[in-house]
């Protein structure tokens, strides 16, 4: 999830984008301002990227037809396919999305039928909860295919493995890796350098999430650079890091708490050592002392 801090100044250029464009305009969800659908952008031989309009969205061009991972936030198919037309002729025939979240599973109904959509087993469960997939029109952009740790779609050069590690950000958090290109997609498990979103209505932990992302460190191998759910690429050190980071998250809150300290103050007097200065340690959502106050929770329980 993105928070575009500069809120005017996105207003602004949205309206010019509008201006000019016609449909460029940042999209609003959840509480959230997101930037406009961007262009498609080459990762490596046959991968691409296609950011905005929610999460990064990752396009895998196969012999046969295009994996897509993460469909964005709603109304935005149509965009995501005049990008891949930009690149191949392949029709889209497989998607995968990385959780259950509307800014990475909100156009899968404006696929196909015969698309095959496939989530982590908990990532369906959630799915199924949300009203958009409860109306007959939605119901298309439910999952076909569901895996519980690990899955690999295809075969040879086009292989892409699936992985599940166990909670986090929601408790059905997929890491997509392809595997020719050296590259993974790593969904909101690692949105961005900054505090996690914690989804604990789909089962996410704080408290799991330095260990889960340390699994995934300990069971993936051979991957140079990642995708991440809402920034820029980043290099494989970097999702090492957010692990780290996550793990000094917890240390501090299960300090503070035994000191007594408001969630707060917990969060002011917690400084990472200076690899992570360019981490933003402001809460996404939920006031000065959401992280700790949820780590908290998670403790006391
Ligand atoms: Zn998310």
């Amino acid at each position: 999830m993105k928070r575009i801090l500069i809120l005017g100044s996105v207003i602004g250029a949205g309206l010019l984008a509008m201006a000019v464009a016609g449909q460029q305009e940042p999209q609003r969800a959840g509480g959230f301002t997101f930037p406009p659908l961007g262009s498609i952008e080459k990762v490596a031989d046959n991968l691409y990227r296609i950011p905005g309009a929610g999460g990064n969205s990752a396009v895998w061009v196969r012999g046969d037809g295009v994996l897509l991972v993460d469909t964005k936030l709603p109304g935005n198919g149509q965009g995501l396919i005049d990008q891949i037309r930009s690149v191949t002729d392949k029709p889209v025939t497989h998607i995968v999305n990385t959780h259950t979240h509307p800014d990475h599973t909100g156009s899968n109904e404006q696929f196909p039928a015969n698309v095959e959509i496939i989530v982590q087993e908990n990532a369906r469960a959630s799915m199924e909860k949300m009203d958009n997939f409860k109306v007959a029109a939605g119901k298309v952009g439910l999952p076909d295919r569901t895996y519980k740790d690990r899955l690999t779609l295809f075969s040879g050069k086009e292989a892409v493995d699936l992985y599940y590690f166990g909670p986090a950000h929601t408790n059905g958090d997929t890491l997509v890796v392809f595997r020719n290109a050296r590259v993974m997609h790593t969904g909101d498990l690692f949105a961005m350098k900054g505090l996690p979103l914690i989804d604990t209505n789909n089962g996410g932990s704080g408290l799991a999430y330095g260990e889960t992302i340390g699994k995934a460190v300990a069971g993936i191998r051979n991957v140079d650079r990642v995708i991440v759910g809402h920034a820029d690429m980043m290099r494989w050190q970097d999702f090492v890091d957010y692990g780290e980071f996550n793990s000094l998250l917890v240390q501090h809150a299960r300090a503070s708490l035994a000191a007594g300290k408001s969630p707060e103050q917990a969060m002011m007097d917690f400084k990472p050592p200076a690899k992570f200065a360019g981490y933003n340690l402001t809460p996404v959502r939920g006031g000065p002392g959401m992280n700790i106050a949820g780590l908290y929770a998670e403790l006391k329980k």
